[in-house]
């Protein structure tokens, strides 16, 4: 057994710690124009991926991307305006830093908490909370 396998073996046997440790996935863009408008096709794909609100993640990108937009029957995010898939990917990844990803130890495992107005970053991993601009 060379080391490959040993370590193919090793995150075979620990599921739970591959699945907080390694990369995050966030869904890529599915984006597509549509006249003046950016249709947004897995946007809630996007936002069951990262335990999120729809309505935070959209207001969110509203501001980065200085538009509006809004969420159709289909669940789709519709922009007014030409975004092309890197925009986007990078106003999520930008959104996954401030809301998602704990800033104490850097995983996922954390929620949005309402404090006394302001609301906070919870991690659930080890504890810390944290600011948000939100
Ligand atoms: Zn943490």
């Amino acid at each position: 057994m060379d080391y490959d396998d040993m370590l193919n073996r090793a995150i075979e046997e620990t599921p739970e710690i591959d699945a907080s440790s390694e990369r995050f996935d966030v869904p890529d863009p599915d984006v597509r124009q549509e006249g003046n408008v950016t249709v947004y096709e897995n946007f809630q794909a996007t936002t069951r991926r990262l335990s999120r609100d729809d309505d935070h993640v959209l207001k969110f990108l509203q501001n980065e991307l200085g538009t509006s937009g809004h969420i159709d029957e289909s669940g789709r995010v519709r922009l007014t305006g030409e975004f092309r898939e890197r925009r986007i990917s990078t106003a999520i990844d930008d959104y996954t830093d401030e809301f998602v990803f704990c800033s104490e130890c850097g995983l996922p495992d954390t929620r949005l908490v309402n404090e006394q107005g302001a609301i906070l970053l919870r991690c659930e991993a080890c504890g810390a909370r944290s600011a948000t601009s939100g």
